[in-house]
């Protein structure tokens, strides 16, 4: 189906069978979702071995008593040396710069904006000392990284992601013309939604921002499908070694977390920075908080034991989503691969496909969908304040429903999709 080449006539003809072909699909009454980016059942059971395995011992191999307050090496703000280290791995950097924290890296990237927001980081000026402070968003992104900006009253710049991530000339553009910029938010691999992983050349040019923009600039860069590989492993360029190069080391703060990797929601967060800016947010924590749960930070730590243990379980998540992308990306393909109804990636990991529909067309490729019985994710949601410029992005998340139900909600979504795109062009 080509729209762009059709005449009124086959239009109007086409509007016909897929109405038809429509009413029929809502009299079934369906009752599906594909909203969220939650693991399914089944992987969530790849970690039931959490369950029990401190068997009474309670200590880490440091000595310290995780029921207790408090660490062996100080107040424990920092968490656990060995969840330390099991963030470093996933985040391949230096324990050192490792805060273990609780159960949410968003709670941790909502903590360091704050910081940022409230006192400043590493003896730069608090931003909210600022005429307007704002951040840098690649579009389509995460909707949450956005309500965290729109809640403290930040604003928002749109930035458009390509297929080797953000636009570095747009970035660098507005970076240059406003020195009221004084963050980025990044998903680098398998980004949310795109499925885009950063190319070498964005990871330094990212890391040469500092260069130019605000002291207090920060690049929020959440790897929170670092090691979510569908295929082999990808590698993404190190934000770390380009900053240390740069001499910009202060501009980065990493984030990570296992709530895809055991129990979503229920996990270990980490964030790791540069000592000052470490420093920065444990002042801000100390306040909030004696420490983390760190009887979950021994579970997380005597079930990966060994990094190759971590990357054996991913695998195991890997061959139960590989099946439901295959699913989402064979039907896209068949229905519009020769059309000029939308586009999307193919990831090769993390939780999402991204879809574009023709513009204009998204709001109610949603609302048909819903009437339908099919949940998706608003239209908008990826865009800063819920508002896509051109009505396009629209989220998949294929992880949750069973392959049946997914491949029926797929059926469903591309005839929204035919049926809305018909009726926009004959409007
Ligand atoms: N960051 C991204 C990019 C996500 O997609 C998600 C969850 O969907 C999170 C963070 C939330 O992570 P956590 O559960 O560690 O707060």
């Amino acid at each position: 189906m080509r729209i762009d080449s059709a005449t009124r006539d086959q239009l109007q003809e086409w509007e016909k069978e897929l109405s038809t072909h429509y009413q029929r699909i809502c009299q079934h009454e369906l009752s599906l979702d594909i909203t969220r980016g939650k693991p399914a059942a089944d992987q969530l059971h790849q970690s039931d071995g959490l369950d029990g395995i401190l068997n009474g011992d309670y200590r880490a191999a440091d000595g310290t008593d995780t029921r207790n307050y408090g660490g062996r090496n100080g107040g424990g703000l920092e968490g656990l040396l060995c969840a330390r280290e099991l963030g470093a791995d996933i985040l391949q950097v230096p324990t050192e710069e490792v805060l273990a924290g609780g159960n949410s890296s968003l709670t941790l990237m909502y903590h360091a904006v704050l910081t940022g927001y409230l006192f400043g980081f590493a003896g730069n000026k608090p931003w909210r000392e600022l005429q307007s402070p704002k951040f840098l968003c690649p579009v389509p992104g995460y909707d949450r990284h956005f309500s965290i900006c729109e809640q403290l009253g930040i604003g928002m710049v749109n930035v458009p992601m390509t297929e080797t991530g953000p636009d570095m000339d747009a970035i660098e553009e507005e970076i240059k013309k406003d020195q009221g910029i004084i963050g980025i938010w990044c998903v680098p691999k398998f980004s949310n939604p795109t499925g885009v992983t950063y190319s070498q050349e964005t990871v330094v040019r990212l890391a040469q921002l500092a260069q130019i923009a605000n002291p207090g600039f920060r690049i929020f860069w959440d790897n929170a499908y670092a090691i979510h590989d569908l295929e082999q492993q990808i590698n993404l360029p190190g934000i770390r070694a380009a900053s240390l190069e740069n001499d910009t080391a202060d501009s980065v703060l990493q984030f990570a977390s296992t709530s895809k990797v055991t129990h979503a929601g229920a996990g270990v967060a980490f964030v790791s920075a540069s000592t000052a800016n470490l420093a920065s947010l444990k002042k801000q924590m100390h306040a909030m908080t004696i420490g983390p749960d760190k009887v979950n930070q021994l579970r997380h730590s005597r079930f990966f034991a060994e990094f190759t243990l971590l990357k054996k379980h991913m695998q195991k998540h890997a061959q139960i989503l590989k099946p439901k992308f295959a699913c989402v990306l064979s039907q896209l393909e068949s229905a519009f691969g020769d059309s000029d109804l939308g586009e999307w990636e193919k990831p090769k990991g993390g939780y999402f496909v991204s879809f574009n529909t023709r513009p204009g067309c998204a709001t109610a490729v949603v609302q048909l969908a819903a009437d339908a019985g099919v949940k998706l994710t608003p239209a908008g949601a990826t865009f800063p304040y819920g508002k896509d410029p051109e009505d396009r992005n629209i989220r998949i998340a294929p992880s949750f429903p069973p392959l049946e139900e997914l491949d029926t909600a797929m059926s469903v979504f591309i005839l929204c999709v035919k049926l809305a795109s018909v009726r926009k062009k004959l409007e």
